[in-house]
């Protein structure tokens, strides 16, 4: 017998049809012997359509009102999934991220879990019944209702699994598992069958949005592996855990992440410390820093938070540009960046757009290049081919 964790993302639950269609799954993994928790994600596209709805009121949502309306998406869900194995004479109860537990910073929207309390989630268990838990979301210590950021009922997964010292962590999703290259990009792109913690870390904060960051954190401190595989095909998807690195140097992957904005500027005074002191304060997520020197810098940062960061800037640059439809590109793998061959073919690929090519950025298994979005998929695609990740 084995305790599982299943997370289901909101496309393999957007109709109820579907909710029914996973929930036979469910309940024939419990018949066969095994303990389930279930965590689910909003029905289909429910979060995008609660933020529009929010937008249509005020262009400044409030914060806590926000996380209110977002954590109705997985309520719903988790009753109608609790219904559907109930009435495959499973017995189901249905728990809020309160309910079970999850205690999380209080930065509305973007929360991190500092705990999960867990008792409600034991005795359920304790007492035959398969707990559904609304993914995404838990309560600060001031009693606050609050989110973990878009994407993050995989982290809640996770979470949940680590405190059970679940043996497996399973992510239902609308893919066959983690591809060589978003698939939005290449949809001929090869599958991978197994991956190391840090390399899945990587690819998840540099774009590949199929897990969210913080479950890979966590699985990798916890030692919870993770399978990645479709609510919709058989298969058996990809295996993210501890392997050893018996690999060849070579690019494993390749990641972009877009809808980012370049932020060039001339700081003065020597202000640059003190700038990046509050740009701290602030909790304003920098993609990256490219310091030229002490007086001017490139900052790479989401285009949705370009106005937050201008308003800080003002007071240290006079002089500054912004170039938006930035993207980046990450070329992942062990030892990668030490390798010439390596780094030579992706130097030769990006030449021809060399003048757009506006920052590196490596570490030993990752190599990200910061240019247009335009060349995306042009480099992306010729890559794909040359490191064969593509079919
Ligand atoms: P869910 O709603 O199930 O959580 P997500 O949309 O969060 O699903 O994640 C699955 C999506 O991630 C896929 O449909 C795919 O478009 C995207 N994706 C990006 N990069 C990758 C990758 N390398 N492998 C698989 N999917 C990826
Ligand atoms: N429903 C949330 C979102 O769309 C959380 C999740 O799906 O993981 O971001
Ligand atoms: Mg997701």
């Amino acid at each position: 017998m084995s305790l599982i964790v299943k997370k289901f993302g909101g496309t393999s639950l957007a109709t109820c049809d579907l909710i029914k269609h996973v929930a036979k799954k469910v309940a024939s993994d419990i018949k066969a012997g095994n303990k389930v928790v279930v965590v689910v994600s909003a029905m289909g596209k429910m979060t995008n359509e609660f933020i529009s709805m929010a937008k249509s009121l005020t262009t400044a949502p409030d914060q806590r009102e926000m996380d209110m309306l977002l954590t109705a998406g997985e309520r719903i869900s988790m009753s109608l999934f609790s219904m559907a194995l109930n009435s495959l004479d499973v017995k189901a109860y249905s728990f809020t991220g309160s309910q079970v537990g999850i205690i999380t910073t209080s930065t509305h929207t973007d929360a991190k879990i500092i705990t999960v309390k867990g008792e409600r989630l034991l005795e359920a268990l304790s007492n035959g019944i398969t707990p559904i838990i609304a993914g995404f979301q838990g309560v600060s210590s001031t009693k606050e209702i609050t989110t973990l950021g878009r994407g993050g009922s995989d982290t809640t997964a996770v979470a949940i699994a680590a405190f059970l010292k679940a043996d497996l962590c399973e992510i239902y999703t609308d893919v066959d598992g983690v591809y060589r290259v978003d698939p939005r990009i290449v949809p001929e792109s090869k599958i991978i069958d197994k991956i190391p913690y840090e390399q899945m870390l990587l690819m998840s904060y540099l774009g590949s949005e199929v897990l969210h960051p913080r479950s890979v954190e966590i699985a990798k401190k916890y030692n919870i592996p993770i399978v990645v595989k479709s609510s919709f095909n058989e298969g058996e998807g990809t295996m993210v855990t501890n392997i050893e690195n018996i690999e060849s140097t070579k690019v494993n992957s390749i990641s972009a992440k877009d809808d980012l904005a370049l932020v060039n500027m001339k700081i003065q005074d020597m202000g640059l410390v003190k700038l990046l002191n509050e740009i701290n304060e602030k909790d304003l997520k920098i993609e990256l820093f490219i310091t030229k020197s002490a007086e001017n810098i490139s900052l790479v940062i989401s285009q949705d938070k370009v106005n937050e960061l201008l308003s800080l800037v003002e007071n240290f640059s006079n002089s500054l540009s912004i170039s938006s439809d930035i993207s980046l590109i990450s070329f992942i793998g062990e030892g990668i960046a030490e390798d010439k061959i390596i780094i030579k073919t992706i130097i030769d690929i990006v030449s021809k757009y060399d003048k757009d090519v506006f920052g590196i950025f490596t570490n030993k298994i990752s190599y990200t290049i910061v240019t247009k979005k335009a060349y995306k998929e042009k480099i992306v695609k010729e890559a794909g081919k040359k490191f064969e990740l593509t079919k």
